[in-house]
């Protein structure tokens, strides 16, 4: 399947008027969509659609997608991780035509008059285009990881084997499979998507958690930090059902290990940079790491607010303390009295470009991996660009929809 050169250049040229009025586009998109088809509202996370973070998200990739239509290969990143993330929510082809009605009427409803025929004929094929290579990337990732040894399409059931508090707001759940047979291996930095049916919910809901241990084993562990509201802003709905409700012996519900947040070089000196709870999927790096390529230069950067808040430090001291290639370096924006009486870190306030070429031996010549609240990422992102970092040796992972940091 192939786009007209014609097609292709009114989507390229109209990319950025649908972009002006992505929120309302988004907006309208999502409402014919759950009207046509409200079976589909579980894939979608209906806290990010009242935040209107996935309205955004949707846009972002809609109008990246128009923009680069006729060279898809520059944002293969962007179309291997949504594909990672369908797959792992169970995304299925005969969904494609469904959003793709409500996407084309949802840019009726708000371009209305603007939008001639041949804008909206052309964005219908460009939809079908990239629907299709969505489906067919999906296909394959779908049979890969049901032939992977272990592995398994849609939801799989795990028994809690053990709840550990790690702080007061993060727990760690080991999790083993309820049919007692191998599960998949994953690379490091992947997550699993889990679906939690809670009582008094009115729809299912998906969130994603990253996968903290080392790969290969009979069990899975994620951390999870309790998200709290501010007043007018509810509490978390999954991490305080998790923490509040969920005990040891019970059973939830996870699809295969997805994600493309992983090492693919083999020697490069690596900087793991952490805020808050994003230190999951790189406590998993770090581990797989120690194991597997100990000779490697790593240096693990994890910056919380005090040592109340600073999960899993005991096992990365062990770790840097095991391995002289690996460094642990910690930054509190809040130390407390007794962090200061301690000195248990290693610099007061935020991580920073000066900071940063002062304690890296390795200089700039690392692969960076970088996860946390999306400030925290911003800055680094900023940092590293600002410091010459080419954007191949910038790796990020968000825990809130993927346009976070892009549209920064
Ligand atoms: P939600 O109900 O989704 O609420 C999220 C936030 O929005 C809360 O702070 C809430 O107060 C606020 N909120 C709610 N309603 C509104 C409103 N109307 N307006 C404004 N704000 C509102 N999390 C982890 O803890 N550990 C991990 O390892 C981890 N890995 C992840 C990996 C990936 C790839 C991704 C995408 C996410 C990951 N997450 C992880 C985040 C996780 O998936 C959930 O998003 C997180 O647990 C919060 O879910 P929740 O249901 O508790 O909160």
């Amino acid at each position: 399947m192939s786009l007209d050169t014609e097609k292709l250049t009114i989507v390229k040229s109209s990319a950025p008027f649908l972009k002006e009025h992505s929120t309302d586009i988004g907006k309208h998109f999502y409402e014919r969509l759950f009207a046509k088809a409200p079976e589909l509202r579980h894939i979608f996370n209906q806290t990010n659609q009242e935040r209107g973070l996935q309205q955004e998200a949707l846009v972002y990739s809609v109008y990246a997608a128009g923009e680069n239509i006729d060279r898809l290969e520059n944002i293969h990143q962007l179309v291997d991780r949504i594909a990672e993330k369908h797959v792992s929510l169970g995304v299925q082809p005969e969904q494609y035509p469904i959003a793709g009605e409500a996407l084309i009427q949802a840019i009726k409803d708000v371009l209305g008059d603007q939008a001639a025929d041949e804008i909206i004929d052309a964005w219908r094929a460009a939809y079908d285009y990239i629907a299709n290579i969505f489906i067919e990337l999906e296909q394959k990732k779908y049979e890969e990881i049901e032939q992977r040894k272990g592995g398994w399409q849609g939801f799989r059931n795990f028994i809690v084997e053990t709840k550990i508090q790690e702080t007061p707001d993060i727990v760690t759940f080991c999790l083993k499979p309820e049919d007692a047979q191998p599960i998949a291996s994953y690379k490091a930095g992947q997550y699993l998507t889990l679906k939690a049916d809670i009582a008094g919910e009115p729809y299912t809901h998906m969130r994603q958690y990253s996968l903290c241990g080392l790969p290969g084993k009979d069990n899975y562990k994620i951390s999870v930090k309790r998200e709290k509201g501010n007043g007018d802003q509810p509490d978390g709905i999954v991490s305080n059902y998790l923490h509040d409700q969920v005990t040891e012996g019970d059973i939830l519900s996870f699809s295969a290990p997805a994600g493309d947040f992983t090492i693919t070089s083999e020697d490069e000196p690596l900087v793991l940079l952490s805020g808050g709870i994003g230190l999951t999927p790189l406590v998993g790096m770090l581990d797989t790491i120690a194991e597997k390529t100990p000779h490697r230069q790593v240096t693990f950067i994890h910056a919380t607010q005090n040592s109340l808040t600073h999960a899993m430090k005991e096992h990365v001291q062990q770790i840097a303390a095991e391995h002289p290639n690996i460094i642990s370096l910690v930054c509190y924006d809040r130390p407390s009295e007794t962090d200061r009486i301690n000195q248990n870190y290693d610099k007061e306030g935020y991580v920073d470009l000066p900071w940063l070429q002062s304690i890296l031996t390795c200089g700039k010549e690392a692969e960076f991996f970088c996860c946390g609240p999306a400030p925290f990422m911003k800055a680094i992102d900023c940092s590293l660009k600002d410091w010459g970092v080419p954007g191949e040796s910038r790796h990020y992972e968000v825990f809130n929809p993927i346009s976070v940091l892009n549209e920064a």
